[in-house]
């Protein structure tokens, strides 16, 4: 007889929401499916600063000068910076490189936006390195390229998520987005 073939489900991913704070899987999630709550403001973390550093520190050893842009922002701050691009550029082209107040990641204080903060640093020797070792380091390219769908922004390879080593290593070996990483969306709800 022939063997019955193993189904094998998609994981369903484990999702928490602490005082409004979502975890999928146990890691913290800010995108535009799940927001925070406005009074979240847990500053840089500390973990994600010194990986930062141990990452900068390795980088110069290759000759490459790594520094941040923006850590840390508050719900506030995000609000006013949404709303100078909507301003500038109307809510549909600001919503493909601006996170809403509460749905940006820099708010979970474990994001950090590196060097130069355009398209021009696309292509850099700087983008090259990061896109090669800052999963060792703990760090992922949030919003590569290809999964601009998924992500819901655009490619920005100067925008760096600390996961830690082992699962910024497994998300980088499977050539998944984070949300297809764990299962997850990113859509605002309006
Ligand atoms: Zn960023």
């Amino acid at each position: 007889a022939e063997p019955t073939p193993e189904v094998t489900p998609e994981p369903t991913p484990d999702i928490q929401v602490v005082d409004g704070v979502t975890y999928v899987n146990g890691i913290l999630i800010a995108n535009k499916s799940y927001g925070l709550p406005a009074d979240y403001a847990p500053g840089v973390s500390e973990e994600a600063q010194s990986a930062f550093e141990e990452m900068a520190a390795g980088a110069a050893e290759d000759g490459i000068n790594l520094y941040i842009a923006s850590g840390f922002r508050s719900y506030d701050y995000q609000a006013k910076l949404y709303q100078r691009y909507v301003d500038r550029d109307g809510k549909e082209e600001a919503d493909t490189y601006s996170a809403r107040p509460g749905h940006s990641e820099h708010q979970t204080g474990l994001a950090f936006d590196l060097n130069e903060v355009s398209d021009a640093f696309i292509g850099t020797p700087e983008a090259e390195w990061l896109a090669a070792h800052a999963h060792e380091y703990g760090f992922i390219i949030r919003y590569p390229a290809d999964k601009v769908e998924i992500t819901g922004y655009k490619y920005e390879p100067w925008h760096v998520r600390y996961l830690g080593k082992e699962t910024a290593a497994a998300v980088y070996e499977s050539g998944l987005c984070l949300e297809e990483y764990l299962g997850i969306d990113s859509v605002y709800a309006d």
